[in-house]
This record gives structure tokens, C-alpha cells and sequence, in this order.
């Protein structure tokens, strides 16, 4: 028989390589487990792309550098602080950050897409993501021009954790070069650039890849969604009489642990890593590593 096609999305993928047993808690286990309380540096994460989104979608000449930061203070999200003294400081900055951003930006550069989904399929997999921003650089440099060939399209991703990445991140992220593969197919034009925006400091990593590349990735997709496929198989095979699946799914402790939405019902994990707080992953936190969920 034939495999059906694989659907999935680069997080998905990645939450298999991660740890298996996360990503059967996130994906197959039904009723989901209950995940551990919102982080509040996922909170400010959001907070920031809606802002940026938002400020995409107003009338080109509504775009300033004040909106941005009314869009953020609007659009707050304050789950996971402490309390809101230290919600409130952390939207304060946040919002600097933000116009600082925009700021430096050509409101009149009209992205082709701005938190836009695009997919692609192969033989073996049905994949689909979400991009924060998908710019036009041919569009941004000759606005109006005419009769000549379209520009190439640059995959944007936002950054609002306390590192910025560099360019090795953005030449190795499986997500980027799938959203850059899947963003060329859909819109048919060459999309080969991706780059990393980290808000908090204005700094842009970026990765040009080539055709070759963008394969290499796609194909390290279908082998990974492969592996997916077998172990959801035996998943819904053990849960209709077939032999357990337990094996399937091995946890994988490590540091990340601490950042796990499922680290209380992980004997493992839980073993493997401290409790944090739900503010500790925030940017001025100290602490050793970083949430794996940092946005
Ligand atoms: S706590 Fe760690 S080992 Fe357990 S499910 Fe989460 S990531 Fe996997």
C-alpha cells in the first residue's frame, strides 16, 4: 500500500528530533496532557509579533513609529509574569524596542506577505508553515517600476529572546529553508534569502541558500517526517490492540527540560533539569540556558 502523505509542519519536525515523548504529548496523546502554566517570555514573544503584524496590516501612511509602539502596548499579553509591576516594566521596553525597529524600516516596502501560510508537497510529505513576514526586496528598491522582472522574496523570521542569532542559526534552521522552498512554489519566484531579526537588538543574521541547499533540507524533512509516520502507526496501532508503543517515544532529558510544557508528568525531565518559574525565561532573568520556545 502506498503511504499517505505525510502532513507536517517544521515545528512539528522539530519537536520529533527534540524529544520524542514531547512530541507525542503535543500531537498524538488525546485528550492532550496538561501542559505546566504559560511562560511569560512566550507572552512577550507574542506580544511583539502581533505588534509587528499589526503594523504591517495599517494603511501605509498610518505606519510610524508610534503606532508600532501603541500596537504593542494594546496588544499586551501578560501571562506568565510575576505580577504587573514586572508585566509593565517588560511591556515598557518592549515597546521601545519595537519602534526602535520600525524605525529603521520603509513603512512603504508592502511585504508580500505578512504572517502568511504557504505549503508544498512532495511524494512523501504535505508541508505547511507560517511565515512572520515575507519581504519583496525588488519592490522595496524600485517602487512602481514596470515591465521588469520580479525581485526575490526574503524570508523574515522574528527574535525576541535574550540572544541573537547568528548566522550559522540561520543557515541551519530546517524551518527557514522550508518556508523559503514553500514561499518560491506557491508565489513561483525566487526565494533563497532567509534572515533571523532579532527586535531586542536590531540585529539581522541572514543565509542565502541555493537550490541545492533548499533540497538538502527539504529531503532531511521527508526523512524526518518518515520517522514520524512509522512511530504515529505504531502509536495508533498499540491503541487498537497493536503491541505498545512505549519504546517509540523515549524521552530525551536534557537542559531544554526546564522550558518543557509537560516537565511535571516527565519523570525523566524533571529529573534531568530544575523547576523554573514562569517568568524566569524572561530577557533580564540570569539564568544558565535559554527556553527552547524563546520566540
Ligand atoms: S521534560 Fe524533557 S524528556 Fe520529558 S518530555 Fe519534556 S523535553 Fe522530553
Amino acid at each position: 500500500m502506498p503511504r499517505r502523505l505525510y502532513a507536517c509542519t517544521p515545528t512539528r519536525l522539530n519537536a520529533w528530533l527534540d524529544c520524542p515523548r514531547r512530541y507525542r504529548m503535543t500531537y498524538l496523546d488525546r485528550p492532550s496532557p496538561a501542559k505546566g502554566p504559560p511562560w511569560a517570555h512566550n507572552s512577550l514573544g507574542a506580544s511583539v509579533h502581533n505588534a509587528l503584524a499589526g503594523w504591517w496590516r495599517l494603511p501605509r501612511r498610518d505606519r510610524t513609529v508610534a503606532a508600532a509602539g501603541e500596537l504593542l502596548q494594546q496588544g499586551w499579553l501578560s501571562d506568565g509574569f510575576s505580577d504587573p509591576g514586572q508585566s509593565h516594566a517588560h511591556r515598557q521596553r518592549c515597546r521601545q524596542q519595537v519602534e526602535d525597529y520600525v524605525a529603521v524600516l520603509d513603512p512603504a516596502a508592502e511585504p508580500a506577505g505578512v504572517e502568511r501560510t504557504v505549503g508544498t508537497r512532495t511524494d512523501l510529505i504535505a508541508l505547511s508553515g507560517r511565515i512572520d513576514r515575507l519581504d519583496d526586496r525588488r519592490a522595496a528598491a524600485d517602487p512602481g517600476e514596470t515591465g521588469r522582472p520580479p525581485g526575490d522574496l526574503v524570508v523574515v523570521d522574528y527574535k525576541t529572546g535574550r540572544h541573537a542569532p547568528t548566522v550559522d542559526d540561520a543557515r541551519s534552521s530546517l524551518a527557514l529553508a522550508l518556508y523559503a522552498l514553500a514561499a518560491g512554489r506557491v508565489l513561483r519566484r525566487r526565494c533563497q534569502r532567509v534572515e533571523l531579526h532579532h527586535v531586542p537588538s536590531g540585529s539581522v543574521a541572514a543565509w542565502q541558500h541555493t537550490p541545492e541547499s533548499l533540497d538538502r533540507q527539504l529531503h532531511r524533512a521527508e526523512q524526518i517526517a518518515a520517522e514520524c509516520a512509522d512511530a504515529d502507526e505504531r502509536y495508533h496501532a498499540a491503541g487498537t490492540g497493536g503491541p505498545p508503543a512505549d519504546g517509540v517515544f523515549p524521552p530525551r532529558p536534557g537542559p531544554g527540560c526546564a522550558w518543557c510544557d509537560y516537565r511535571a508528568l516527565c519523570p525523566e525531565g524533571s529529573a534531568a533539569s530544575p523547576r523554573r518559574r514562569p517568568w524566569d525565561g524572561l530577557p533580564d532573568t540570569a539564568e544558565a540556558d535559554t527556553p527552547r520556545s524563546e520566540g
